[in-house]
Protein backbone atom coordinates (compact mmCIF):
# COMPACT_ATOMS: atom_id res chain seq x y z
CA UNK A 1 0.00 0.00 0.00
CA UNK A 2 2.56 2.70 0.53
CA UNK A 3 3.80 2.10 -3.11
CA UNK A 4 -0.03 2.62 -3.83
CA UNK A 5 -0.11 -1.87 -4.67
CA UNK A 6 -1.76 -3.99 -3.38
CA UNK A 7 -2.39 -8.17 -4.58
CA UNK A 8 -4.93 -8.44 -7.32
CA UNK A 9 -6.60 -10.66 -5.49
CA UNK A 10 -7.25 -8.71 -1.99
CA UNK A 11 -7.40 -11.25 0.78
CA UNK A 12 -9.36 -9.56 3.31
CA UNK A 13 -8.88 -11.55 6.52
CA UNK A 14 -5.65 -11.05 7.95
CA UNK A 15 -5.71 -14.93 9.28
CA UNK A 16 -5.77 -16.36 6.08
CA UNK A 17 -2.28 -16.83 4.49
CA UNK A 18 -0.80 -16.80 0.91
CA UNK A 19 -0.05 -20.36 1.06
CA UNK A 20 -3.57 -21.19 2.25
CA UNK A 21 -5.51 -18.97 -0.34
CA UNK A 22 -3.28 -20.46 -3.09
CA UNK A 23 -3.32 -24.00 -2.36
CA UNK A 24 -6.57 -23.99 -0.34
CA UNK A 25 -9.18 -21.47 -1.36
CA UNK A 26 -9.13 -17.94 -2.59
CA UNK A 27 -11.98 -16.10 -4.04
CA UNK A 28 -12.43 -12.18 -2.74
CA UNK A 29 -14.89 -9.58 -2.76
CA UNK A 30 -12.85 -8.02 -5.99
CA UNK A 31 -12.89 -11.68 -7.51
CA UNK A 32 -15.94 -10.96 -10.09
CA UNK A 33 -13.11 -8.42 -11.69
CA UNK A 34 -9.90 -10.20 -11.36
CA UNK A 35 -10.50 -13.93 -10.36
CA UNK A 36 -9.76 -16.41 -7.77
CA UNK A 37 -5.94 -15.73 -5.74
CA UNK A 38 -4.57 -18.46 -7.79
CA UNK A 39 -5.61 -16.79 -11.27
CA UNK A 40 -2.95 -14.10 -9.73
CA UNK A 41 -0.31 -16.94 -9.36
CA UNK A 42 2.87 -16.62 -11.50
CA UNK A 43 5.04 -18.92 -9.97
CA UNK A 44 4.87 -21.09 -7.42
CA UNK A 45 8.02 -22.67 -5.48
CA UNK A 46 7.62 -25.63 -3.82
CA UNK A 47 9.50 -28.79 -1.76
CA UNK A 48 8.13 -31.96 -2.63
CA UNK A 49 8.07 -35.52 -0.46
CA UNK A 50 11.65 -35.69 -1.01
CA UNK A 51 12.86 -32.32 -0.20
CA UNK A 52 12.96 -31.36 -4.07
CA UNK A 53 12.67 -27.84 -4.61
CA UNK A 54 10.60 -27.09 -7.52
CA UNK A 55 9.99 -23.61 -9.48
CA UNK A 56 7.02 -24.02 -11.18
CA UNK A 57 5.62 -21.70 -13.82
CA UNK A 58 2.65 -21.90 -16.73
CA UNK A 59 5.53 -22.08 -18.98
CA UNK A 60 7.94 -24.84 -17.19
CA UNK A 61 5.41 -27.31 -16.02
CA UNK A 62 1.35 -26.75 -16.99
CA UNK A 63 0.31 -29.57 -15.78
CA UNK A 64 1.62 -29.37 -12.33
CA UNK A 65 1.33 -25.20 -12.52
CA UNK A 66 -2.63 -25.91 -12.83
CA UNK A 67 -2.67 -28.95 -10.58
CA UNK A 68 -1.15 -26.99 -7.38
CA UNK A 69 -4.36 -24.35 -6.71
CA UNK A 70 -6.72 -26.17 -4.30
CA UNK A 71 -3.72 -29.16 -3.84
CA UNK A 72 -3.99 -28.53 -0.16
CA UNK A 73 -0.45 -29.19 0.38
CA UNK A 74 -0.44 -33.48 -1.25
CA UNK A 75 1.94 -31.95 -3.90
CA UNK A 76 4.38 -30.23 -1.75
CA UNK A 77 5.09 -27.33 0.62
CA UNK A 78 4.72 -23.90 -1.13
CA UNK A 79 7.52 -22.05 0.03
CA UNK A 80 7.29 -18.75 -2.16
CA UNK A 81 4.97 -17.26 -4.65
CA UNK A 82 5.36 -14.64 -7.20
CA UNK A 83 1.90 -12.81 -7.51
CA UNK A 84 0.44 -10.28 -9.74
CA UNK A 85 0.11 -6.78 -8.10
CA UNK A 86 -2.38 -3.84 -9.37
CA UNK A 87 -2.21 -0.40 -8.71
CA UNK A 88 -5.00 0.85 -5.80
CA UNK A 89 -6.24 4.05 -4.59
CA UNK A 90 -6.15 4.55 -0.77
CA UNK A 91 -9.47 4.65 0.24
CA UNK A 92 -12.75 2.77 -0.43
CA UNK A 93 -15.94 4.70 -1.18
CA UNK A 94 -18.45 1.71 -0.08
CA UNK A 95 -22.60 1.74 -0.88
CA UNK A 96 -24.80 0.05 1.28
CA UNK A 97 -28.21 -1.28 -0.46
CA UNK A 98 -30.61 -3.38 1.26
CA UNK A 99 -32.94 -5.96 -0.79
CA UNK A 100 -36.32 -7.64 0.79
CA UNK A 101 -36.59 -10.85 -1.38
CA UNK A 102 -33.47 -13.58 -2.10
CA UNK A 103 -34.57 -12.89 -5.91
CA UNK A 104 -34.14 -8.91 -5.85
CA UNK A 105 -30.68 -9.56 -4.04
CA UNK A 106 -29.65 -11.90 -6.82
CA UNK A 107 -30.83 -9.82 -9.85
CA UNK A 108 -29.30 -6.59 -8.22
CA UNK A 109 -25.71 -8.71 -7.85
CA UNK A 110 -25.73 -9.23 -11.15
CA UNK A 111 -26.84 -6.19 -12.52
CA UNK A 112 -24.09 -4.35 -10.29
CA UNK A 113 -21.43 -7.44 -11.71
CA UNK A 114 -22.20 -6.54 -15.24
CA UNK A 115 -21.52 -3.17 -15.27
CA UNK A 116 -18.16 -3.72 -17.27
CA UNK A 117 -15.48 -1.13 -16.52
CA UNK A 118 -17.98 0.38 -13.98
CA UNK A 119 -18.36 -2.33 -12.12
CA UNK A 120 -18.18 -2.24 -8.40
CA UNK A 121 -14.16 -2.91 -7.56
CA UNK A 122 -15.23 -4.82 -4.28
CA UNK A 123 -18.70 -6.21 -4.39
CA UNK A 124 -20.59 -8.30 -1.88
CA UNK A 125 -23.83 -8.97 0.61
CA UNK A 126 -24.61 -9.54 4.09
CA UNK A 127 -27.57 -11.64 4.51
CA UNK A 128 -29.51 -10.84 7.76
CA UNK A 129 -32.57 -13.57 6.76
CA UNK A 130 -33.50 -15.42 3.79
CA UNK A 131 -34.96 -12.81 2.24
CA UNK A 132 -33.24 -9.13 3.53
CA UNK A 133 -29.90 -8.93 2.46
CA UNK A 134 -27.63 -5.59 2.51
CA UNK A 135 -25.12 -5.22 -0.61
CA UNK A 136 -21.88 -3.47 -0.01
CA UNK A 137 -20.34 -2.16 -3.45
CA UNK A 138 -17.24 -0.20 -3.15
CA UNK A 139 -14.95 1.39 -6.00
CA UNK A 140 -11.39 2.98 -5.08
CA UNK A 141 -11.09 6.76 -4.42
CA UNK A 142 -7.64 8.87 -3.58
CA UNK A 143 -9.33 10.89 -0.71
CA UNK A 144 -11.76 10.73 2.17
CA UNK A 145 -14.41 13.66 3.22
CA UNK A 146 -13.99 12.39 7.31
CA UNK A 147 -10.54 11.22 8.52
CA UNK A 148 -11.40 11.39 11.92
CA UNK A 149 -14.34 8.61 11.69
CA UNK A 150 -12.24 6.33 9.59
CA UNK A 151 -9.87 6.21 12.17
CA UNK A 152 -12.63 5.64 14.77
CA UNK A 153 -13.41 1.94 12.62
CA UNK A 154 -10.18 1.26 12.59
CA UNK A 155 -9.83 0.06 15.93
CA UNK A 156 -12.46 -2.36 15.23
CA UNK A 157 -11.42 -5.60 16.27
CA UNK A 158 -11.23 -7.60 13.03
CA UNK A 159 -13.99 -10.48 13.86
CA UNK A 160 -16.31 -7.89 14.13
CA UNK A 161 -15.44 -5.09 11.96
CA UNK A 162 -17.99 -6.11 9.10
CA UNK A 163 -21.32 -6.16 11.49
CA UNK A 164 -19.94 -3.17 13.44
CA UNK A 165 -19.69 -0.95 10.18
CA UNK A 166 -23.08 -1.94 8.69
CA UNK A 167 -24.67 -1.04 12.01
CA UNK A 168 -22.66 1.94 12.20
CA UNK A 169 -23.80 2.90 8.88
CA UNK A 170 -27.28 1.92 9.68
CA UNK A 171 -27.61 4.25 12.70
CA UNK A 172 -26.17 7.14 10.75
CA UNK A 173 -28.16 6.67 8.12
CA UNK A 174 -31.64 6.78 10.41
CA UNK A 175 -32.66 3.15 9.99
CA UNK A 176 -32.40 3.63 6.26
CA UNK A 177 -29.51 1.39 4.43
CA UNK A 178 -30.49 3.05 0.97
CA UNK A 179 -28.42 5.69 -0.61
CA UNK A 180 -26.02 5.27 2.19
CA UNK A 181 -22.13 5.46 1.87
CA UNK A 182 -19.14 5.78 3.58
CA UNK A 183 -15.20 5.98 2.80
CA UNK A 184 -12.81 3.43 4.41
CA UNK A 185 -9.13 2.78 3.94
CA UNK A 186 -8.22 -0.05 1.72
CA UNK A 187 -6.04 -1.42 4.87
CA UNK A 188 -7.34 -1.03 7.78
CA UNK A 189 -4.51 0.56 10.62
CA UNK A 190 -2.57 1.30 7.40
CA UNK A 191 -3.00 5.19 7.14
CA UNK A 192 -0.59 7.38 6.41
CA UNK A 193 1.95 4.69 4.64
CA UNK A 194 3.40 2.86 7.48
C1 LIG B 1 -14.73 -17.08 8.81
C2 LIG B 1 -14.12 -17.55 7.50
C3 LIG B 1 -14.39 -16.82 6.35
C4 LIG B 1 -13.85 -17.23 5.15
N1 LIG B 1 -14.07 -16.49 4.05
C5 LIG B 1 -13.49 -16.83 2.90
C6 LIG B 1 -13.66 -16.04 1.75
O1 LIG B 1 -14.32 -15.01 1.78
N2 LIG B 1 -13.06 -16.44 0.62
C7 LIG B 1 -12.29 -17.58 0.58
O2 LIG B 1 -11.74 -17.89 -0.46
N3 LIG B 1 -12.13 -18.34 1.64
C8 LIG B 1 -12.70 -17.99 2.79
N4 LIG B 1 -12.51 -18.77 3.88
C9 LIG B 1 -11.72 -19.97 3.74
C10 LIG B 1 -10.23 -19.69 3.82
O3 LIG B 1 -9.79 -18.61 3.05
C11 LIG B 1 -9.53 -20.88 3.27
O4 LIG B 1 -9.89 -22.00 4.04
C12 LIG B 1 -8.03 -20.73 3.27
O5 LIG B 1 -7.50 -21.87 2.65
C13 LIG B 1 -7.53 -20.61 4.68
O6 LIG B 1 -6.22 -20.16 4.64
P1 LIG B 1 -5.24 -20.43 5.85
O7 LIG B 1 -4.05 -19.58 5.61
O8 LIG B 1 -5.95 -20.30 7.16
O9 LIG B 1 -4.82 -21.91 5.53
P2 LIG B 1 -4.97 -23.26 6.35
O10 LIG B 1 -6.38 -23.46 6.82
O11 LIG B 1 -3.84 -23.25 7.32
O12 LIG B 1 -4.65 -24.22 5.16
C14 LIG B 1 -5.60 -24.49 4.14
C15 LIG B 1 -5.04 -25.66 3.35
O13 LIG B 1 -3.91 -25.24 2.58
C16 LIG B 1 -2.76 -26.01 2.96
N5 LIG B 1 -1.62 -25.09 3.03
C17 LIG B 1 -1.56 -23.90 3.67
N6 LIG B 1 -0.34 -23.34 3.53
C18 LIG B 1 0.38 -24.21 2.78
C19 LIG B 1 1.73 -24.21 2.28
N7 LIG B 1 2.55 -23.20 2.53
N8 LIG B 1 2.12 -25.26 1.54
C20 LIG B 1 1.29 -26.30 1.30
N9 LIG B 1 0.01 -26.37 1.73
C21 LIG B 1 -0.43 -25.33 2.46
C22 LIG B 1 -3.05 -26.63 4.30
O14 LIG B 1 -2.38 -27.87 4.45
C23 LIG B 1 -4.56 -26.83 4.25
O15 LIG B 1 -4.91 -28.01 3.63
C24 LIG B 1 -13.03 -18.39 5.08
C25 LIG B 1 -12.76 -19.12 6.24
C26 LIG B 1 -13.29 -18.70 7.44
C27 LIG B 1 -12.97 -19.49 8.69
Amino acid sequence: MPRGMALQTHVEMENVTIGGAALGFGIETNSHRVGLFQESVLEYEIVDCTGKVHVVTEKSDAELFFAIPWSVGTLGFLVSVKVRLMRVKPYVHVVYEATDLAAELQHRMTELACMGADAPIFLEATMFSADRAVIQAGWYTGATFCPILLHIVCFVPAPYFIVVSIVFVYLCSGGEFCNTFEQMPLRRCRIGGK
